[in-house]
């Protein structure tokens, strides 16, 4: 842990440098199976350990480090091919001592108690909406986080429960272990209690995943804060909380912390969102002022500090008063990026090459690290997306190429993605700065509208920013390059989407696109005002 601790404090005075590449959305697993029965043994855990014979075969074929979204994937791909497959899972606690189960970071502490947590509080906006549809609703709603809390943890246990199940149906071997390699064909794992194992293996793929930041020169961070990684396991509400970050984790859990009820503030250093389209960054933040959510725009924390009452003291400095200024919260959530742990699997021992500044792993086309025959999938790797559905493709992809006859790679272009704010935003392709840098603003189109979702008008709902942008190339075919859609259900709209401008879609065919009536998807195929023309782009009527 301190060596990840150690990597958590690097990089947190710079900017940020996520790639943005673009996503979309889902896990592999949903089993839903109830975690009655007591989990099967790791079949690792009946095993005596196998001594490592350097002129002998290997005892596997393929030995995956990380049970997560990226590893499960490559590991079960791999057996379906009838290969001696073995996954080295390992959660070490948060500085918190929160700990989870078999499946990684989407699973457990990211993907999927966030995205229920945000649907419920969509559940919240949709009571309101509801008495003006009619529905009598005892005032005053308020919302039990303990309830809410308990239902998501449950969920995650029987998603944990089902991976291991899974596991054990494709005889892949499991070890609840923590992986550090001792050479390039072995890898030492080593139990919660300290018990050791040696895997020898011909091929081995590194799926280690990241873990939250700490901004460790802020004095009381590590002590006070929390970050996503104890979030979605509190059992008791965070009350009033002061997230600090501003993109996807920041946005997406002041988003649901706001719609549950909760006094929530996001502290901003910069802007939001970096490397998304800015023009609908801003929208996604002031809808979230307009719903309830505070900013605090250009400051950033410099000490939190436990007062008697139990509450945090966060100071902080104002940048653009040059002022300092504090305010007492429940609870402060870091939310400043994610780091990898490379540093405890002994890399360097066995060549694999790290980039210096982030710690990532290096690697080519296809996700071959410098050593041969050892890889790395998922948010490990330098410059990938760190998204699900990119870590899963590219390790089923990679099981593919191994032991299958397939040469296809892991295509990272056009991914799609969603941040899941309360007014969702879901975009493919290029933002338009990124369009206008590659292309020049004089060869770009943009069209756009602002439309009201039918659902909001009875609800007297404000549609201020449910807004769609689509960036196309101006030559005549008009060839998409990025879309972007502020609305409900934006991770669904740009989900169908994507698969056109992955196939060239052009601003005709899009016109030539029968929209399905009534809904905010169909915007997009009724986009035909062009930003240049500086026409209001509000749409009126049907
Ligand atoms: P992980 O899923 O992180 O798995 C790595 C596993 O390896 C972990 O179980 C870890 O404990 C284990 N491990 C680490 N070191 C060792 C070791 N030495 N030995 C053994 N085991 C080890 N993506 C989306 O696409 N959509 C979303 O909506 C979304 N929401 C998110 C919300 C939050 C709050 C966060 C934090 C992330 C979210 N993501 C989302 C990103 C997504 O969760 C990650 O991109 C994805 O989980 C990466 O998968 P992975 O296989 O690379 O690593
Ligand atoms: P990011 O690296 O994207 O963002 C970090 C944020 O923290 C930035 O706003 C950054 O500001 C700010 N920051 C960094 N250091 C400090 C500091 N010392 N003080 C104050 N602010 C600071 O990380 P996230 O954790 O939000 O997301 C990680 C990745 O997880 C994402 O890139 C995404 O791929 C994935 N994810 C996907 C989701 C989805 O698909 N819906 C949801 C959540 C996560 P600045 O811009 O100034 O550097």
């Amino acid at each position: 842990m301190a060596a990840l601790q150690r990597r958590r404090l690097l990089g947190v005075s710079g900017l940020s440098r996520t790639v943005r590449a673009l996503s979309g959305m889902g896990c592999p697993l949903g089993s839903g199976l109830a975690e009655a029965a007591p989990p099967p043994k790791a079949p690792g855990e009946d095993l005596p350990s196998p001594s490592h014979d350097p002129h002998g075969k290997n005892e596997y074929d393929l030995l995956v480090i990380g049970g997560g979204s990226g590893g499960l994937a490559c590991a079960k791909e791999a057996a379906q091919f009838g290969r001696q497959v073995a996954v080295l899972d390992y959660v070490e606690p948060s500085p918190q001592g929160t700990k989870w189960g078999l499946g990684g970071t989407c699973v457990n502490v990211g993907c999927i108690p966030k995205k229920l947590m945000h649907q419920a509080a969509l559940l919240g906006s949709a009571l309101k909406d509801a008495q003006h549809y009619g529905w009598n609703i005892a005032q005053p709603v308020h919302h039990t986080w303990s309830v809410m809390a308990q239902a998501v943890q449950n969920y995650v246990k029987s998603l944990n429960w089902g991976h291991r199940v899974q596991l054990q149906d494709k005889k892949v071997k499991y070890f609840n272990m923590k992986g550090s390699f001792s050479d390039p064909h072995t890898v030492r794992g080593l139990t919660k209690g300290g018990k050791e194992t040696i895997v020898t293996a011909e091929n081995i793929v590194i799926a280690t995943g990241g873990r939250p930041k700490y901004p460790m020169h802020i004095a009381g961070a590590l002590e006070y804060g929390i970050t996503s990684d104890d979030l979605f396991w509190l059992k008791e509400s965070p009350g009033k909380t002061l997230v600090v970050g501003a993109s996807y984790v920041s946005l997406e859990c002041a988003g649901f912390l706001t719609g549950i009820g909760l006094d929530t503030t996001v502290m901003m250093r910069s802007i939001p969102l970096r490397g998304f389209d800015q023009q609908m960054a801003s929208l996604v933040t002031e809808h979230m002022e307009s719903y309830g959510t505070k900013f605090l725009k250009r400051c950033f924390p410099t000490k939190v500090e436990k007062l008697e009452s139990n509450r945090l003291q966060v100071t902080w400095k104002n940048t653009d008063l040059g002022t300092e200024e504090t305010d007492s919260f429940d609870t402060v959530l870091w939310a400043v990026g994610r780091a990898p742990d490379t540093e405890t699997l002994n890399l360097e021992t066995v060549g694999v090459k790290t980039n210096s500044e982030t710690g990532k792993i290096i690697v080519d086309a296809s996700e071959a690290t410098s050593v041969p025959h050892i890889y790395a999938v998922g948010d490990i790797t330098e410059g990938r997306p760190e998204l699900t559905p990119t870590a899963i493709a590219a390790g089923k992809l990679l099981a593919q190429r191994l032991f299958g006859q397939s040469s296809e790679l892991m295509d990272y272009d056009n991914v799609p993605t969603t941040v899941f704010t309360p007014l969702e935003y879901g975009c493919v392709g290029l933002s338009e700065e990124a369009a206008v840098q590659c292309y020049g603003s004089d060869n770009i189109e943009v069209y756009h509208a602002y439309y009201k979702p039918l659902e909001f008008t009875v609800a007297e709902r404000d549609a201020t920013q449910c807004y769609v942008k689509m960036v196309c190339l101006r030559e005549r075919a008009q060839r998409i390059l990025g879309l972007h859609f502020i609305g409900p259900n934006a991770g669904e709209v740009i989900q169908g989407f994507a698969l056109g401008i992955k196939c060239g879609a052009t601003y005709p065919q899009l016109m030539k696109t029968v929209g399905i009536h009534p809904t905010c998807a169909e915007e997009i195929t009724k986009l035909h005002i062009t930003k240049r023309s500086g026409l209001d782009a509000t749409v009126t009527g049907c």
